[in-house]
Parts: structure tokens; C-alpha cells; sequence
């Protein structure tokens, strides 16, 4: 199919793009590496009066290191944002999901910030951001607003965003020292969206005992599902098979997925704990070895 008519909007700067988009509101869609919207226009799915195309916007792009914080944004390509060297030295959580997003094709013109802004629920960016506890930096011509994850994932490729803002930068904290992550997910087939997929960080003291963790899951809700209860009973328990064996239970327990024509309901919930004490156990290795 080809796309409904569009009037195509280029704005030269991010002033002129929320200028349109305040202009233009619910009438307008923002395109960013096209790989979700350009299906989903082509098969008729949405109907944007405008289309406000970020890609001449300068500003919009670049990884920056600042004060203990990453800064990703928006438009920057899913392909830059896993081939960088920041990236892998200051956030390898986010380095290692990077890879597992689609096939290079689509890394290479997708961004991060449409990966976020779509809320796929199979998504892995979501489930990082969610894991690091980012903040998500929207602007609009009425001004700026900082989103936790919580906040800007609201429902099945729903989030906080109005039509008029847009998503401009993301910020994750760079991982402290002594902290291991990890993001394992199951697919189908290698490039699929995960059926389920889990990020995890875990922090060890000087005597090698937990002092933090933090879970969040990829494919088993409408947004990321971030496993508070799970992580918190880690904290001042020694990193042991059995402790990891636990959380991925507690983890399991607690979820209520839907299933679909991919995977049942049972098999998403058993998954996600199999793959939590996997995670778990492979973000303690990389701890040890984290100075
Ligand atoms: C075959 C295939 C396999 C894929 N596999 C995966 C996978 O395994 N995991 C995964 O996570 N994704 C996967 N994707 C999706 C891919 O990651 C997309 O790139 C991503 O979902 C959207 O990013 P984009 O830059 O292309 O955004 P676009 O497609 O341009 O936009 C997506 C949506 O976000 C909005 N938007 C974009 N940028 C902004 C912004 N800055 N502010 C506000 N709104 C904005 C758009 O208006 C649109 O509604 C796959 C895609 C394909 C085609």
C-alpha cells in the first residue's frame, strides 16, 4: 500500500518544529527514522494531515557524557548509539541491548528517540531506560518538562507525549563502579521484537554483598515493567545462584501478560524468570570485575 496524502513539513530548526506542531496539533506526525511510522502510514494505520520530518533539525543528535549522566538525543541512530565507545565504557546496559533492536538496516536509520516515543511493549529501549531510571526530556512550544519512566509510558504504544511536544533528549545515569548489568531477551528469530526480554543492574559492596539491583522487563505488559519487589529483596543478600533463583520466581509470580498468537501467557511468565536469574547472574560476574 502507499501512504494517505500528507502534506510534508521540513523545519530547519527545533524552534520551527514545535512551532508547526503547535500549530498543526493532533493533525500532525513527527517523523524520525521512519521505521515504525513509514509501515504503519503505508498500511493506513495513521492519517497525519502533516508530516513534520526531524531529520534536517541540527541539535537533535549526539551522545554526550556530563556529570555522572549519558546524554542520548533524541535523533540520534540506534546504529551510533551501539557503536559507541561512550556508550559501551559508561552504559553497557544500553550498549548490550542495542544489537538485539531489529537488524542493522533498521538501526541505521532508526533513533532512539522514536524507539522510545513508539512504546513498542516488545521494545528494548523502554525496558533500559526503565532498568537505569532515565529521564526523558520533552519540549514543546509552551516550554520543557523531564519525564521519569513511569510517567512517560502509559499504555500499548501510549505515552505521555502530547502531539504538540517533542521527545528531544534522554538522560540514564552512567553506571557507578562495582555495578554489573546485563539485558537478555528470547526472540523467535534473531532481529524479531523479544517475546520477553529483561534488563538488570546489580551493585556489590567492597565484601561483595548486593547494595542495589534493579529489574525491568521487555514484552510482558503494555509499557516496561519494572520488578521493584523482586530487586529490593536482593539488596544486603550475598549475589548467590539461589537468591537469583528466587528474584526470577518472585519476578515470574508477580506477572500477569497477556498472550498472543507468539507466546502463551504461562510461557512469558516462565520465561521472564528463567531469563531474570540468567540476567542476574551475569550482571554479579560483571560486577566483580567492575571497578
Ligand atoms: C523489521 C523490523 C524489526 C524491528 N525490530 C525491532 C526490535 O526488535 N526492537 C525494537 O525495539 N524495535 C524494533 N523495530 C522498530 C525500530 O526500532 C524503530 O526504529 C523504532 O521503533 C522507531 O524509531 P524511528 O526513529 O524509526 O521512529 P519513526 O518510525 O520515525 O517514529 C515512530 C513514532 O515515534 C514518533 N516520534 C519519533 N521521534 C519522535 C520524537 N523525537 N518526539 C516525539 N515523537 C517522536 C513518530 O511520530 C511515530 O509516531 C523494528 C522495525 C522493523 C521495521
Amino acid at each position: 500500500m502507499k501512504p494517505p496524502r500528507f502534506e510534508y513539513l521540513a523545519p530547519a530548526s527545533v524552534e520551527e518544529a514545535l512551532g508547526m506542531l503547535a500549530e498543526h496539533g493532533e493533525q500532525a506526525k513527527v517523523l524520525a527514522g521512519g521505521q515504525s511510522l513509514v509501515p504503519l502510514l503505508n498500511f493506513r494505520l495513521v492519517r497525519p494531515g502533516y508530516l513534520v520530518d526531524l531529520n534536517e533539525v541540527p541539535g537533535l543528535d549526539g551522545i554526550r557524557a556530563e556529570d555522572g549522566t549519558l546524554v542520548l538525543g533524541a535523533m540520534t541512530r540506534q546504529r551510533a548509539v551501539e557503536t559507541s565507545a561512550v556508550v559501551r565504557e559508561r552504559c553497557p546496559l544500553l550498549a548490550e541491548a542495542m544489537p538485539q533492536i531489529g537488524h542493522v538496516q533498521i538501526r541505521n536509520r532508526g533513533t532512539i528517540g522514536g524507539s522510545l516515543a513508539h512504546a513498542d511493549p516488545a521494545g528494548e529501549l523502554p525496558a533500559v531506560v526503565a532498568a537505569l531510571g532515565g529521564a526523558l526530556v520533552v519540549r514543546s512550544a509552551r516550554g520543557r518538562r523531564v519525564l521519569t519512566p513511569e510517567q512517560f509510558f502509559v499504555a500499548y504504544l501510549t505515552t505521555a507525549l502530547d502531539p504538540t511536544e517533542l521527545l528531544v533528549e534522554v538522560r540514564l545515569p552512567v553506571t557507578p563502579p562495582r555495578t554489573g548489568t546485563a539485558f537478555v531477551e528470547v526472540s523467535r528469530r534473531h532481529g524479531d521484537f523479544a517475546l520477553v526480554g529483561v534488563a538488570v543492574t546489580l551493585t556489590l559492596d567492597a565484601a561483595g554483598m548486593c547494595t542495589g539491583a534493579a529489574i525491568a522487563l521487555t514484552g510482558v505488559g503494555p509499557t516496561p515493567v519494572v520488578a521493584a519487589d523482586a530487586a529490593g529483596e536482593l539488596v544486603g543478600v550475598a549475589p548467590t545462584a539461589p537468591a537469583f533463583d528466587r528474584a526470577g520466581r518472585r519476578v515470574s509470580e508477580a506477572l500477569m501478560p497477556d498472550g498472543d498468537l507468539h507466546a502463551s501467557r504461562e510461557y512469558r511468565r516462565h520465561v521472564a524468570g528463567v531469563l531474570t536469574r540468567r540476567a542476574l547472574a551475569r550482571a554479579a560476574e560483571r560486577a566483580v570485575g567492575a571497578s
